[in-house]
């Protein structure tokens, strides 16, 4: 694979600018520009020399190999399509909410997960993203915002692939984001899985008080398992065990994801079940009307089952609420990144 400026480590990095007859404090201008306001073009670091600039743009080491190919916006939310260097093209998603602006980091190419209702699963699995690919969606979105002379305040990595399948370049890439570069706290950065046990209990060893959000979608084994073949391996106490522990060593509260699928999982029954499952825990729900995907086979709830689920857990105490309807249009809701968008 063809090298890039972020890709250099940073002996690497001191090395290459030395080999372009440059001091030292010419690096950290350029780590200045990139990690700090997006600038992506060596042409456009106004504090360096022209003669550097055209040295620079002329050597091999592009500042990212990744590029945006397309993009596409509704209200809110903007789904860009990164191109990577083997020309594989992962989605990226941009939502605005009041407490500022979540990017959704795409963390597989595909996903081996393969659970029923989710549109990257139906395109399989391609490869795992390294972390300097998921530092590039970062950037590319900073550079993407800084005309308006916004960035990005809050990562989820929830975008195509599951992030605990791909452990230690999801691992590395939140600890470069937390870096001094990119300064993001990690109170401000969740991970989401569709419950790989070990690598929540891995993950709750790290030192790193990152938000857990775990996919549920059913709370009955059987009913979870025909959604999610992951179910397979780890029944639903396992999964709330698991998130039990985590909560209790970061001391960060766990949230539960739940798709309501019409007529699927999404009557009072499996509201009660879940509720006693999980009544007397302090993990919040987040409940996710499904998104219409195409030949998926599945609709989205009517607005008052979503009401009624909503209101059994609110009645058993239990911390609920239902997700905004953000990028249903662009296809850059849950379970909704597929690839479609392209050059
Ligand atoms: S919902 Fe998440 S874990 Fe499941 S197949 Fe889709 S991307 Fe993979």
């Amino acid at each position: 694979m063809a090298v890039d400026f972020i890709s250099l480590t940073p002996e690497e990095r001191s090395a290459w600018i030395l080999s372009l007859g440059q001091q030292k404090y010419r690096l950290q201008q350029i780590e200045e520009w990139v990690f700090g306001h997006g600038v992506l073009d060596y042409m456009q670091m106004a504090n360096l020399p022209q003669s550097l600039r055209d040295k620079l743009a002329q050597s091999n080491i592009p500042v990212l190999s990744a590029k945006i190919v397309a993009e596409s916006t509704d209200g809110g939310t903007t789904k860009l399509a990164v191109e990577l260097i083997d020309t594989q093209v992962v989605e990226v998603v941009l939502m605005r909410y009041r407490h500022g602006l979540t990017l959704c980091v795409s963390t597989q190419a595909g996903c081996k997960m393969g659970c029923v209702f989710c549109a990257t699963a139906k395109s399989g699995f391609v490869r795992n993203l390294t972390r300097q690919e998921m530092l590039s969606q970062l950037l590319l979105a900073n550079s993407h915002l800084r005309a308006k002379g916004e960035r990005v305040t809050h990562i989820v990595l929830m975008g195509m692939g599951e992030p605990l399948d791909n452990y230690e370049e999801s691992l590395a890439f939140i600890r470069m984001a937390v870096g001094p570069l990119c300064s993001i706290s990690a109170r401000r950065i969740a991970v989401s899985t569709c419950g790989l046990v070990p690598g929540i209990e891995r993950l709750a060893n790290e030192g790193l008080p990152v938000t857990l959000t775990v996919s549920l979608n059913a709370a009955d084994d059987e009913l979870r398992r025909s959604l999610m073949p992951v179910a397979q391996v780890y029944p639903v106490n396992v999964v709330l065990a698991a998130m039990h522990k985590y909560a209790e060593k970061t001391k960060r509260r766990v949230t539960i994801e739940y798709v309501l699928i019409k007529g699927v999982n999404d009557r009072a029954k499996h509201a009660q079940e879940l509720a006693q499952k999980i009544k007397g825990s302090n993990f919040h729900v987040n409940l996710i009307p499904f998104n219409a995907v195409v030949n998926s086979g599945f609709e989205p709830p009517l607005p008052a089952a979503v009401r009624m689920f909503l209101e059994v857990l609110s009645g058993e105490g239990i911390g609920a609420t239902i997700r905004r309807g953000l990028g249903g249009k662009v296809q850059g809701a849950c379970g909704q990144l597929r690839g479609t968008l392209r050059k």
